[in-house]
């Protein structure tokens, strides 16, 4: 008989799951407790069940986790981590700042959004992950981290969109959240979308962070570099905002990527702070991780300062993302397509080969 995954399930989804196998309910508890509480995979050890019971869900259960296949530590402190899924590979990027250490964690291979600035965008999509795949990443970067270091905050910013899969998604987020799981704080977690419209107010009911992926801030520019806005325009996404902002009370983030000559001017700036000053909200500006054949650049750094200097002339909440881990494929998706099935390519890079 095929085992089926432990990490796959929710608490409510095991306990129906081994209900439906003949099992109590608490049994599911139990073994929540068992993994995530006291950090063990080995039946032998879970000595409140009898024998034959563990025999019997081992017959049924595996804990397979993807396996970690690079670990590439920056100089600046980031450090990117690649599992394999199953024959393809996904990457998770660790970035300290100074009040927190956040894992950025990938829920599909490639993205079929199609961002013109993204490099995971021209990796069409592959697969979108299970929720073990997405558990894995932070139960795999904690184990390699061994309590040297201690995640403060985990976003869904990595490859692939994470509405275009949002049961895996959200039912990661509520084993990473819940007390028998993970237990990182709701507000610690952040959801950040393309602006799938009619899915976001899943990120509502989650409690979790919202974070938008704007980089336009007129239907035209928007368009231009995110297709995704010919389906649901500015109007319809910011209004998913404002619902989400009344709603939970938090603030919304604004990811805004300043493309040379395309979204980078003055008076971007003052439209962007138009466009958003009605919600409450943060923004992010990042300068462009140039990325070979892109077709975009990075603007001066000049023109970097000027920008943020008018979003906060005009009153807005705006920091700056500093390009971090520029030495080990900066760019989503880079480490992976330098992977490709050949690590040794790897240390040739990073030595500049
Ligand atoms: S930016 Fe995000 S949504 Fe857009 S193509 Fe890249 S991974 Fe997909």
């Amino acid at each position: 008989m095929d085992k089926v995954n432990f990490y796959d399930f929710t608490m409510p989804k095991l306990e129906a799951y081994l209900m439906e196998k003949g099992y109590e309910r608490f049994r599911a508890k139990q073994l929540f407790r068992w993994v995530y509480g006291q950090k063990t995979i080995d039946f032998a050890l879970m000595t409140n069940m009898s024998k034959a019971l563990r025999q019997e869900l081992s017959e049924i259960l595996d804990f397979n986790l993807p396996k970690m296949v690079s670990h590439l530590v920056s100089t600046d402190g980031t450090q990117k981590f690649l599992f394999d899924v199953g024959g393809e590979t996904v990457e998770s990027v660790l970035i300290p700042s100074e009040d927190r250490m956040t894992l950025c964690v990938s829920s599909e291979v490639g993205c079929n959004i199609a961002c013109k600035f993204c490099f995971t965008g021209k990796q069409k999509l592959k697969m979108r992950l299970s929720v073990s795949q997405i558990m894995g990443q932070y139960l795999g970067a904690v184990k390699v981290l061994n309590d040297t270091v201690r995640i403060s905050n985990i976003v869904f910013m990595g490859m692939g969109e994470p509405l275009d899969n949002p049961v895996s998604v959200f039912d990661a987020i509520e084993n990473l959240h819940s007390p028998s799981g993970c237990n990182v704080s709701r507000k610690k977690i952040t959801v950040s979308t393309s602006g799938i419209v009619p899915l976001m107010p899943l990120i509502t009911k989650s409690r979790t962070r919202m974070a938008v992926s704007l980089n336009g801030a007129n239907d035209a520019v928007r368009s231009f570099i995110m297709p995704i806005n010919k389906k649901w325009p500015l109007a319809e996404l910011l209004k998913a905002c404002r619902e989400y902002c009344d709603e939970t009370g938090d603030k919304v983030t604004f990811e805004y990527v300043l493309l040379k000559g395309i979204t980078d001017s003055i008076e971007d700036a003052r439209e962007l702070y138009r466009l958003t000053k009605n919600i409450p909200n943060k923004i992010n500006i990042i300068p462009f991780n140039e990325h070979p054949g892109s077709g975009f650049e990075r603007p001066a750094e000049s023109q970097i300062v000027a920008f943020q200097q008018e979003l906060i002339k005009l009153g807005a909440h705006v920091l700056r993302r500093k390009t971090m881990g520029r030495d080990i494929f900066a760019a989503c998706g880079q480490l992976r397509s330098a992977y490709d099935g050949h690590p040794g390519r790897l240390e040739l890079a990073q030595q500049g080969v």
